[in-house]
C-alpha cells in the first residue's frame, strides 16, 4: 500500500480547524488526521504541505517509522508547529489502519479500560451567584466535574479591555493579579457552602501568576477541596515547581501547552503535578501520546486532556480513543462545537451525561465532507493577549 496525496483543508465552520486526508493507492481508502494550532492555522497547514513530500509513495501501515521520520527529518524538530503537523499525519494513519482492521481505533490500542470518559465543562459567571447557577445547570446535565470561573481568564482581575487594532486582532484584556488573588478563594468558598462537599471542582489559572502568587493561591484553595488547581504557572518556571508544591495539598494540574515526553518527563519524576494536561493534538498524536501516558502511569500521574473547543473535532475524537484504554485516566475537558462544525466533519463524538463514547466504526468513523468544508473559508484570527493596567504586556 502507498500514500499518494496528502489533502490539506483549512476550514472556518464557526472556528478555524486543519485537517487532513491522508489518500492511499487502494480505491476508497484514506484516513482523516488534524492538526489545528489556534491561532497558527496557516502556518500548520504550510508545515503539512511541506512534509507530504516525505510521505508520497510511503507505506501508511507503517505508523511508528513514519512518525520518527517526520520527527528528525528536520534536524531542529519538536515544538507546536511541527508536532501539530505530525499529529495531523498519526491520526490520518491510525484511521487507516482501523479501517483495514475493521475495527475502531481504541481496539487497536487495546480495547476499553472503561466504558466511557468522563468529561468537565465549565461554569463561570459575572459573580459568584452566577458561577454557582451555571455550575447547577452542568451538573444537571450529569457533569461530576466543573471548572469555575468568574469572568474570562484573570476572573475580577481583568478590569477592562481595549480595542482590537486590526480587524481579525483580538481585544486585549487589562489585568491586575490582586483583586484576582483575593476573589478565587471567595468563589470557591461560596460554591462549596452551595453545592456541598461531594461535585468535584476545580479552577483554571491559565498561567497568569507568579510562581510566589501561584503557591499562594494554591495554599488559599487548600480547604476548598480542589479536584485539581490548573495551569497555575508557565512550564518555563520549571524553578519553581517545588516552592508551588510544597505550598499546599490542591492537587497541580499542567501541559496543554507541552509538545514532548522530554517537557512532561521532570514533572512526573519529581511528583510535581497530578494531572498532565496534554492531548494528542500538540504531542505529535497518538503514536506519542500513548508513550507520554505509559511515562506519567507509574508516577500515579492521571490525565486531564485539554479540550478546548480548538481542539477539534477529529482531535478529540483520539483524545477519546486513547483515554479509552489507558489505566491512568482523570478527566477530559468538553467545549461545545459550533453547529457548522457538524456540517463539515461526521459522527463527532457523542456527549451523554457528562462523559464522551467512542464512535465504534472503524477508525475514527469520522469523514470530512470537502466541498461543505470549502464553504466555511479561513478567517484571520489571534489568540488575546494581557496588559497590566499601565498599559505593559502582563510578563507572568
Ligand atoms: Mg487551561
Amino acid at each position: 500500500m502507498k500514500i499518494t496525496e496528502v489533502k490539506v483543508i483549512v476550514t472556518c465552520p464557526g472556528r478555524n480547524y486543519v485537517f487532513v486526508k491522508v489518500m492511499t493507492d487502494v480505491p476508497g481508502l484514506y484516513g482523516v488526521g488534524e492538526g489545528t494550532l489556534s491561532g497558527s492555522e496557516p502556518i500548520v497547514a504550510e508545515a503539512i504541505r511541506h512534509m507530504s513530500h516525505l510521505l508520497i509513495g510511503r507505506d501508511p501501515q507503517r505508523i511508528e517509522d513514519t512518525w520518527q521520520l517526520l520527527y528528525r527529518q528536520g534536524y531542529w524538530r519538536g515544538g507546536p508547529i511541527f508536532m501539530a503537523a505530525i499529529a495531523a499525519i498519526d491520526f490520518a494513519l491510525w484511521d487507516i489502519k482501523g479501517k483495514q482492521a475493521g475495527l475502531p481505533v481504541y481496539q487497536l490500542l487495546g480495547g476499553k479500560a472503561r466504558d466511557s470518559v468522563m468529561c468537565y465543562s465549565h461554569a463561570f459567571g459575572r459573580d459568584a451567584l452566577e458561577t454557582e447557577d451555571s455550575a447547577r445547570k452542568l451538573i444537571e446535565k450529569g457533569f461530576k466535574v466543573v471548572r469555575c470561573q468568574i469572568g474570562g481568564y484573570g476572573g475580577v482581575g481583568v478590569i477592562g479591555e481595549t480595542p482590537p487594532l486590526t480587524p481579525g486582532t483580538p481585544p486585549t484584556s487589562i489585568y491586575e493579579p490582586t483583586p484576582y488573588l483575593l476573589s478565587v478563594p471567595k468563589l470557591f468558598a461560596h460554591l462549596r457552602d452551595k453545592l456541598g462537599p461531594q461535585i468535584e471542582l476545580f479552577h483554571d489559572v491559565h498561567e497568569q501568576l507568579t510562581p510566589i502568587e501561584a503557591a499562594r493561591l494554591a495554599k488559599d484553595l487548600e480547604p476548598y477541596r480542589l479536584f485539581f488547581l490548573e495551569d497555575p504557572l508557565m512550564p518555563e518556571h520549571r524553578e519553581s515547581w517545588p516552592l508551588l508544591r510544597a505550598a499546599s495539598t490542591t492537587p497541580l494540574a499542567i501541559g496543554e501547552i507541552l509538545t514532548s515526553r522530554w517537557e512532561c518527563l521532570p514533572l512526573f519524576m519529581n511528583h510535581w503535578i497530578d494531572f498532565i494536561r496534554i492531548k494528542p493534538l500538540h504531542v505529535g498524536g497518538l503514536t506519542e501520546a500513548r508513550k507520554i501516558m505509559t511515562l506519567a502511569e507509574p508516577f500515579n500521574v492521571r490525565s486531564a486532556f485539554h479540550g478546548a473547543s480548538d481542539v477539534g473535532p477529529i482531535a478529540q475524537s483520539a483524545s477519546v480513543a486513547l483515554q479509552s484504554v489507558i489505566p491512568n485516566f482523570g478527566v477530559q475537558e468538553w467545549t461545545r462545537y459550533p453547529e457548522a462544525a457538524h456540517e463539515v466533519v461526521s459522527n463527532i463524538c457523542e456527549l451523554r451525561e457528562g462523559s464522551l463514547y467512542p464512535n465504534e466504526a472503524p477508525g475514527f468513523g469520522m469523514d470530512i465532507d470537502e466541498e461543505k468544508a470549502a464553504r466555511y473559508p479561513y478567517k484571520l484570527a489571534f489568540m488575546p493577549h494581557v496588559r497590566r493596567a499601565d498599559g505593559s504586556i502582563h510578563v507572568y
